[in-house]
C-alpha cells in the first residue's frame, strides 16, 4: 500500500554547523544545510522496509569524490561556464570535433580516471553484498561504481573507461587509447583547465590542432568514448533490461539526481505506473517529485546528525538494515 507523501523541508538547527567534507573535494558540491534527524529516520524507514531495492543514482554522488556535474544551482558546469557536453550529431559529422573532443579528454584522462568510489558508493556496494539492493542503475559514465565493486549494475550512459568503434562496434579500454595518443602526439602538450563529468577539459582551439587522432584498430573506423552523447539515445534493449530489473524490485530509491534527462525519468514514470513506493536523496528539486512518498534534501555522503559528529548517511541506514 502506498504511504502518504512526505516532503521533507531544510532547517538549519541552531548550533549546527552545514555539510562539510575533506578540503578539496567539495568544490561540486551544491550549497546544503543540514538534514535533519527526523528525515533520516524516514530514509532509513524506507530502506528497512524495502526487501529487493531498486536505485537509481546520477551525479549528484560523484560530486563528493571531486567530479563537477551539470545542472547543479551554483556549482555545476551550466552555472560557472557557458560549456555544453558534445552533441552526438556533431562527434559523428565533424573530424574537427571529434579532434577537439579527444585533445581535451586526453588531457583530462590522468585526473578524472584517478577519482576514486567515495563512502556513498561503497555503503550501495554494500546493500548489495547484504542483499538489500537488488539492481543499480546510474547516469553516470564515471565508473565509480565498478570502482567500488557494485555488481548488478547498469550504466546507462555507457562508461568513459570504455571506447567503441563506429565502424566495427569493436570496444576497447579507454587507458589503451591513452597509450596510443602518447605515441602519436609525444610533443603536444595543454594545459588543463578543468575537468568536466564526462573526462572532457577546457583548452583553447587553437592547442588543439595538431592532435592526432588514431582510428580504429581492427578496421580504420572513427573512435567514441563508450557514452551515450546528448542527442542520441539509450539503447532499447539496455532500457528494456532495467524495466524487468524495476519489475523485480519492491522500492525505488534515488540517490543524487534531478532526474531532469528522461532517459532516467522513465524509470520513476514506470514506478508511479507500478504504484512502487519512491524515495528521494538529492539536495534542490527533482523532476519526480511529485511520484516519490519521501523526499530528502541532503547530500548522499557525509550528513551531519548532531552538534558533534557527523555520520554517513548512506553507511549510517547500511549498518541498520
Ligand atoms: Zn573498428
Amino acid at each position: 500500500m502506498r504511504l502518504p507523501r512526505r516532503i521533507l523541508t531544510l532547517h538549519t538547527a541552531p548550533g549546527r554547523r552545514a555539510s562539510s567534507a575533506p578540503a578539496g573535494v567539495v568544490n561540486f558540491v551544491p550549497a546544503c544545510s543540514t538534514t535533519d534527524l527526523h528525515s533520516l529516520e524516514l530514509l532509513q524507514d524506507f530502506v528497512t522496509r524495502a526487501r529487493r531495492l531498486f536505485v537509481i543514482t546520477g551525479a549528484g554522488l560523484s560530486t563528493e569524490s571531486g567530479i563537477p556535474d551539470y545542472r547543479s544551482e551554483g556549482v555545476g558546469l551550466y552555472a560557472r561556464t557557458d560549456r555544453r557536453p558534445m552533441q552526438h550529431a556533431e562527434f559523428v559529422r565533424s573530424a574537427k570535433s571529434r579532434q577537439r573532443y579527444w585533445a581535451r579528454n586526453f588531457v583530462g584522462w590522468p585526473q578524472f580516471s584517478s577519482h576514486q568510489p567515495n563512502s556513498a558508493h561503497k555503503a550501495l556496494q554494500r546493500w548489495e553484498e547484504r542483499g538489500k539492493l537488488h539492481w543499480l542503475v546510474t547516469q553516470n559514465v564515471d565508473a565509480l561504481h565498478s570502482k567500488a565493486g557494485q555488481k548488478g549494475l547498469t550504466e546507462l550512459h555507457g562508461c568513459a573507461h570504455r571506447v567503441m568503434c563506429l565502424g566495427c562496434g569493436g570496444i576497447s579500454a579507454r587507458a589503451e587509447l591513452q597509450k596510443r595518443f602518447l605515441a602519436l602526439n609525444p610533443d603536444w602538450s595543454a594545459q588543463a583547465g578543468g575537468v568536466a563529468p564526462d573526462g572532457d577539459v577546457f583548452i583553447e582551439d587553437e592547442q588543439v590542432l595538431h592532435f592526432r587522432v588514431p582510428p580504429c584498430e581492427a578496421c580504420g573506423g572513427i573512435l567514441k568514448p563508450e557514452v551515450t552523447f546528448f542527442g542520441d539515445s539509450v539503447n532499447k534493449a539496455t532500457v528494456q533490461f532495467v524495466h524487468d530489473r524495476l519489475a523485480e524490485s519492491d522500492a525505488v530509491l534515488v540517490v543524487g539526481s534531478s532526474l531532469q534527462v528522461y532517459s532516467g525519468y522513465r524509470f520513476l514514470l514506470a514506478a508511479g505506473d507500478r504504484k512502487m513506493p519512491v524515495a528521494i536523496l538529492n539536495i534542490g528539486p527533482t523532476r519526480a517529485d511529485h511520484l516519490a512518498e519521501l523526499k530528502v534534501s541532503g547530500r548522499c555522503g557525509e550528513i551531519p546528525t548532531d552538534n558533534r559528529q557527523h555520520t554517513d548517511c548512506l553507511s549510517g541506514l547500511a549498518g541498520s538494515i
